[in-house]
């Protein structure tokens, strides 16, 4: 999301004159796009602040702003820095280029909005741009994870016009990208409705460049994130389309019938359980329980067959017992999850489980535990990646290996990382792939006819 945002941000700036560098020593503003949901970003954050407060001792006249999820959490405080200028909200970016250009403008602007999607500002993505790029669909978040400090940081839910989307979709094909990712924290909840947005840039019923795909009938009735879907991977066969994203309370079949019907929406659904205990998913207020999600793998495994799964989990949160964690192994072990992203339990300032429940599993508990589902994860994916040797697989070729210049990287429909001889292959091209081997992260192989 933050990636997205800091390309609206480069957008509004070189809009207005602004050029971006690349070399820090270069800059004459320096702007951080900060993340407040683990403690360890936001305390990196707060490492460059000081190291850019030791470069404007010796250039008094470079300046520094802070963007996104810590400018809302910490206001003055930030603003307090010596490294620090201007304090901006995720949903204040329009008033930056007025900011740096007065003298007199506020050097705090953290209101959060209800309708501020950025809909009509056309990311800027910079000269060197890869083939895969990421779309904001919406953003905020209605959900209220005891854990999670989104709400607060991010405001409430909104959903941008498909309109907008899909412009910007058809435009990001037409330079050459062949995979956008639509992200939200919720996709599942997307529902844009005409009557209700009212958002600058938003869809305007007399807007004259509607796409032909989209009926005037089509502009009065609500879209919903299946739909969206749909009207994104029907713009071309060649364009991959994933999403990001998904609530398990939240994701209806219908969703998973669009990812059947459209051969270019990738198989591979990110779905986070966060635990396998009922008694903690209750406490983290996930809206699901450990039935309900197995009830949604069961959907997935019946319509998307082959389709992999990936999840989030957290160790160590508030009152978690032994038996709790082993329910959470228990649910990854029937699962069976392709990939995860895991972590230990981290307080965040006024959520509602800093304010209602203590953090009460010592430090030593929350990483052995972690460690015992990061082995566990090891194990499945090595075994999910296992079940694909031998298999060929359709890969989007990204870019050149870290690992040698003969090698390219690229990705399966499923999300996993393949690497292979180069031959005579570019980036952006679609290449089958003869899987020989794997470890635990990447498949490895070779090209054994190109496609498409
Ligand atoms: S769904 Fe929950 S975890 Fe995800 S952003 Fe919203 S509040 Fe946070």
């Amino acid at each position: 999301m933050n990636v997205s945002d800091s390309e609206v941000v480069a957008r509004l700036l070189s809009d207005s004159g602004y050029r971006q560098c690349e070399r820090l020593e270069d800059a004459r503003i320096i702007f951080v796009n900060t993340c407040s949901v683990r403690e360890n970003a936001e305390k990196r954050v707060m490492g460059r602040l000081d190291l850019f407060a030791r470069m404007k001792k010796k250039d008094p006249g470079l300046k520094v702003g802070v963007l996104g999820c810590m400018a809302t959490r910490l206001k003055e405080k930030l603003l307090a820095h010596p490294a620090v200028d201007w304090v901006v909200g995720p949903d204040s970016y329009r008033n930056l280029p007025g900011m740096l250009g007065s003298a007199v403008a506020a050097p705090l602007e953290v209101n959060l909005s209800l309708t501020e999607t950025y809909a009509d500002i056309k990311p800027f993505r910079g000269e060197h741009h890869g083939i895969s790029a990421f779309v904001t669909i919406m953003r905020g978040c209605n959900n209220m994870c005891a854990y999670c400090i989104v709400p607060y940081v991010r405001g409430r839910e909104r959903s941008r016009d498909p309109f907008s989307i899909e412009e910007e979709v058809k435009d990001l094909f037409a330079e050459g990208f062949r995979e956008v990712t639509l992200l939200g924290q919720n996709v599942n909840s997307y529902c844009w409705k005409p009557d209700n947005h009212t958002n600058q840039g938003a869809f305007a019923s007399d807007r004259g460049d509607r796409p032909d795909s989209l009926t005037p009938e089509d502009g009065q009735a609500p879209v919903t994130f299946a739909q969206l879907l749909e009207r994104v991977a029907a713009i071309s066969p060649l364009l991959r389309v994933r999403y990001t994203t998904s609530h398990p309370k939240d994701m209806q079949d219908d969703v998973l019938y669009a990812m059947a019907a459209h051969p270019n929406i990738c198989k591979h659904i990110h779905l986070p359980v966060q635990s396998g205990s009922n008694n903690m998913l209750k406490k983290m207020n996930r809206g699901y329980t450990r039935e309900e999600y197995l009830d949604r793998i069961a959907a997935i495994r019946r319509i998307l067959p082959g389709c992999t799964i990936s999840s989030d989990m957290i160790s160590g949160f508030c009152s978690e017992t032994e038996e709790d964690h082993a329910q959470t192994l228990s649910l990854m072990e029937e699962v069976r999850f392709d990939q995860a992203f895991m972590f230990h339990y981290s307080q965040r300032p006024n959520t509602l489980a800093a304010r209602h429940y203590p953090d009460d599993v010592s430090e030593d508990v929350k990483i052995r535990r972690l460690n015992e589902i990061i082995a566990l994860q090891n194990r499945l994916s090595l075994e999910s990646n296992r079940a694909d040797v031998g298999k060929v697989f359709e890969v989007l070729v990204e870019g050149v290996s870290k690992r040698s210049e003969e090698f390219f990287f690229g990705r399966t429909g499923t999300n996993k990382v393949c690497v292979f001889p180069k031959m005579d292959s570019r980036v952006g091209d679609y290449v089958k792939v003869h899987v020989n081997s794997c470890t635990a992260a990447t498949l490895k192989g070779e090209i054994v006819t190109e496609t498409l």
